[in-house]
């Protein structure tokens, strides 16, 4: 993983390379058995090099405490890893470019879940792993097994669930159900001592 790490930080694939204070590779336990795959970095990531330590990112570690888990319990990391100026969203062609880090990533580390964070992540995941997203709206808090037995478990992205109670109240819910799948799945690796 070091190499795919640094890969990342000297990539030069994109034009958000000329933009970027650095790239922002993930963050947490490389052994980790859930995977949280973001959209990409914004400003404060840009600037610490690390995912979700902004707003959005405080809700994600309170969503996290509340199931019991910690950031080293889990890896985060984005489907874009170099912050797109003025956090516009990641164009077709930056998230294409850029995703060969993210399958590299998913390759080595062998996650047993990957939570897609809002639908850019989950739109790039289900295309990757041939399955038809029908929506956020429709897939949030539902896994998908791809072929490789993989379970792809889409959520709302936690900046929009910031101001909209609904939205909160839902990724409560689906963080709930998260814990219930990770009960489910057969218990090797860092997780096994938790339950
Ligand atoms: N939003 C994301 O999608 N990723 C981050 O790292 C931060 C905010």
């Amino acid at each position: 993983m070091d190499k795919i790490i640094e890969d990342i930080k000297k990539c030069e694939k994109c034009e958000l390379c000329k933009t970027r204070t650095q790239a922002v590779p993930g963050d947490g336990n490389l052994h980790a058995e859930i995977m949280f795959v973001g959209e990409a970095p914004g400003k404060n990531e840009d600037i610490k090099g690390v995912p979700f330590v902004g707003r959005a990112g405080k809700l994600l570690d309170e969503m996290l405490l509340k199931i019991g888990l910690e950031r080293k319990d889990v890896y985060i990391t984005n489907i874009v890893k170099c912050r797109p100026p003025e956090n516009r969203d990641p164009t077709p062609s930056e998230k294409k470019t850029c995703s060969v880090h993210l399958d590299k990533q998913i390759e080595k580390m062998e996650p047993k879940i990957v939570v897609c964070l809002g639908r850019h992540s989950a739109g790039y995941l289900f295309e990757k792993y041939g399955i038809e997203f029908p929506g956020i709206g429709e897939a949030h808090g539902k896994s998908f097994k791809t072929e490789s037995g993989l379970v792809l478990f889409p959520i709302y992205h936690p900046a929009a669930a910031i101001y909209n109670q609904k939205l909160k109240k839902d990724l409560e819910e689906d963080f709930q159900k998260l814990i219930e799948i990770l009960k489910k799945t057969p218990k090797t690796g860092l997780l096994k001592d938790y339950f």
